[in-house]
């Protein structure tokens, strides 16, 4: 069995041409990260279905936010998932806040079944910038909600470390192997094993680690520094364009990074956690 912390599941809905996916039915294999074959070979029955409203030609916020969370709910209906219950199913996720006029939208995306939150796309909005957190951002600590830290700014992450809230970060690269601003440090790795929380690795070619070798030297990494409680799946597969993804392209793929963390040490224990123990800690935190 497999959890995949984050499956942007809307920029499939909406912009397969930029991702060079097709875009036929999804219980058929094509030529795209997932698809209900995929999810069966490989046993991933828990996704986050991410939902980020930003035209990715132009990289600005939609007119209208809240639709996009209906039409995916639309489009899981359609296909035949269901929100999570038992161990099973997607987790509504947005990512992406900044679009938000006033803590009522926060509200209302949560009324719409969103369980999981990613307030940052961006560097700076309503939550917070890299000084740290907003008044709007400490608020948001104190939602039932899974809390997402990928792109969020060093300064908020540092912030909510402080509280001791748990927050995972679904999606991330680490500045140890490609230093960017977007990568996250050893100092965050640190913060969120102290806080029981989760980190994921995207299979991105630039920034995150897009093969099987690649990918365990990452979780590796991770575990050495926060230990093997702190990390999880979080492909961003349907988010990045297929001529991307390097020998990481679909889930049947992720078996030769299971392989390689056997032959760096790991247990088959520990193999499990990272695989979907760790995440359905996170989830049943907040069912
Ligand atoms: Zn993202």
């Amino acid at each position: 069995m497999m959890a995949d912390m984050h499956v942007d599941i809307y920029d499939y809905i909406q912009y397969p041409e930029y991702l060079e996916m097709e875009k036929g039915p999804f219980d058929r294999e094509m030529r795209r990260s997932v698809d209900i074959p995929s999810m069966e070979k490989a046993g991933v029955r828990i996704f986050f279905a991410s939902v980020c409203p930003i035209d990715p030609n132009n990289y600005s916020y939609e007119k209208d936010p809240i639709s996009s969370v209906e039409k995916t709910k639309e489009f899981l209906r359609k296909w035949g998932f269901h929100p999570y219950e038992r161990r099973e199913g997607y987790i509504l996720h947005m990512e992406g806040m900044g679009w938000s006029k006033g803590y009522e939208d926060v509200k209302r995306v949560i009324s719409l079944g969103v369980k999981s939150i990613g307030p940052f796309w961006e560097k700076e909005n309503v939550f917070g910038d890299n000084k740290g957190l907003k008044e709007t951002g400490y608020r948001l600590l104190k939602e039932n909600i899974i809390l997402d830290m990928a792109h969020a700014p060093e300064g908020v992450i540092r912030d909510v470390y402080e509280t001791d809230r748990t927050f995972i970060v679904s999606h991330t690269g680490l500045k140890r192997f490609v230093d960017v601003e977007r990568n996250i440090s050893d100092r965050v790795i640190r913060w969120v094993g102290e806080v029981g929380g989760v980190i994921g690795i995207f299979v991105d070619k630039d920034w995150g680690a897009h093969t099987p070798y690649l990918l365990a030297k990452h979780y590796n990494h991770i575990k050495r520094i926060a230990g093997e409680e702190s990390v999880g799946i979080g492909t961003d597969f349907l988010g990045l364009k297929w001529s991307e993804l390097g020998t990481l392209k679909r889930y049947e793929d992720f078996e030769k990074v299971f392989k390689w963390l056997r032959y760096m040490g790991w247990s088959s224990e520990e193999v499990e956690n990272l695989k979907w123990r760790n995440v359905v800690r996170i989830i049943d935190g907040v069912y």
